[in-house]
């Protein structure tokens, strides 16, 4: 065992301390904290997301909203800055996708295609992605007017000030919805559906007022002006103007059959998340829509040494500092396991 038991050794025996999958904001800040703790990490940072890694970010341009930079940053930089601190501190990194792993026995057991690497211990930050409705023309106005983020786009030049639409019916959609009306001229609730999947709390969001001037206000049901719900709409492409700008959404009443053109700007998607989360299952547990499920406010998974951060656990708040954050605590949460073991 180590002679400093507060200090865990770097990898003994072939055997890593840490490994981490995944390069978001929740695998680098992981990263940067095992690589300062002593531990070594090797970092499997995957390709999948635009073949480069560095996670959702990589698909933006500004973010508007990471503290330590007033002015913003491009995502890319941003994902680019984690990525040269975590390399600075020793972190060994691999722009390898894992393809299989084994956590059912001790040490674990992590496959990319070039590597095999056994480990004490795993943290998993593989991320989500926001489901995509697949539209004709969706390649084309990706990130110029269609988006799966209305808490990072809502407020950019291209959308503030502008009628909106958001597609879906659930806690997303509405959520995003409510969001965007601080922003928008106006948003169209796009919903397949001849109701609201959202929760209670959502829909009455959705038909009150938001901030309504007297508290009272809240019981007295209408519609949130602005905010114009359709049912049974399919959300059929987006169309443009002359100068190739995104000008309305094609929609199908499914009712009716009849083809309508919605004006809009822009289009947010709320039709959910998937969580990277398949190669641990059947290993730890995950919740009904495969997320993994950690302990309250830890990183700790069903079994012990795996530590899962970032969006792969958090179907709620998905922001890059809150991925940070939790990467942070998944790395330091890892250190405490090895040091007990050690
Ligand atoms: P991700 O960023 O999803 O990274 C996951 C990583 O895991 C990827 O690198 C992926 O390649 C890797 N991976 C997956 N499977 C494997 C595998 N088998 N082997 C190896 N690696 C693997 N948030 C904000 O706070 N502000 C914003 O302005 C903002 N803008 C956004 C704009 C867009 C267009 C999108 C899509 C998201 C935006 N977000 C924003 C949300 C933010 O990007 C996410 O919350 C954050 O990136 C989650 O970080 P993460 O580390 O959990 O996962």
């Amino acid at each position: 065992s180590s002679s400093d038991p507060s200090s865990p050794s770097p990898a003994k025996g072939g055997v890593e301390n840490v490994v981490i999958i995944g390069s978001g904001p929740a695998g680098y800040t992981a990263a940067i904290y095992a690589a300062r703790a002593n531990l070594k990490p090797v970092v499997f940072e995957g390709y999948q997301v635009g073949g480069v890694p560095g996670g959702q970010l990589m698909t933006t341009t500004e973010v508007e909203n990471f503290p330590g930079f007033p002015d913003g940053i491009t995502g890319p930089d941003l994902m680019d800055r984690m990525r040269r601190q975590a390399e600075r501190w020793g972190a060994e990194l691999y722009q390898e996708d894992v393809e299989s792993l084994n956590v059912t026995t001790h040490p674990f057991v992590v496959e990319s295609s070039e590597r095999k690497v056994i480990c004490h211990s795993l943290i998993y930050a593989t991320g989500a992605t926001a489901n995509r409705l697949r539209l004709p023309r969706e390649e084309e106005f990706w990130s110029r007017g269609i988006s799966a983020c209305a808490i990072c786009d809502g407020a950019s030049p291209l959308f503030k000030g502008q009628v909106l639409a958001v597609v879906g019916g659930g806690d997303t959609a509405t959520e995003e919805a409510i969001y965007l009306t601080k922003y928008a001229r106006h948003v169209h609730l796009l919903v397949r559906r001849d109701q609201l999947r959202a929760s209670k709390a959502m829909q009455d969001r959705v038909f009150t007022p938001l901030f309504p001037v007297d508290y009272h206000e809240c019981f007295r049901v209408f519609n949130n002006p602005n905010i114009t719900v359709h049912f049974n709409t399919e959300t059929v492409d987006v169309v443009s103007n002359t100068k190739g700008q995104m000008s309305g959404i094609l929609t199908r009443r499914l009712d009716t059959g009849e083809e309508v053109v919605i004006e809009a700007k822009g289009l947010f998607y709320g039709i959910g998340h998937s969580p990277n989360s398949q190669l641990l299952e059947g290993q730890v547990e995950l919740d009904h829509t495969g997320y993994v499920l950690v302990r309250d406010g830890c990183a700790t998974t069903s079994v012990e040494g795996v530590f899962a951060a970032g969006d792969v656990q958090d179907h709620e708040w998905r922001q890059a500092v809150t991925a940070a954050g939790s990467g942070c605590i998944a790395a330091l949460s890892a250190e405490r396991y090895l040091v007990g073991n050690d």
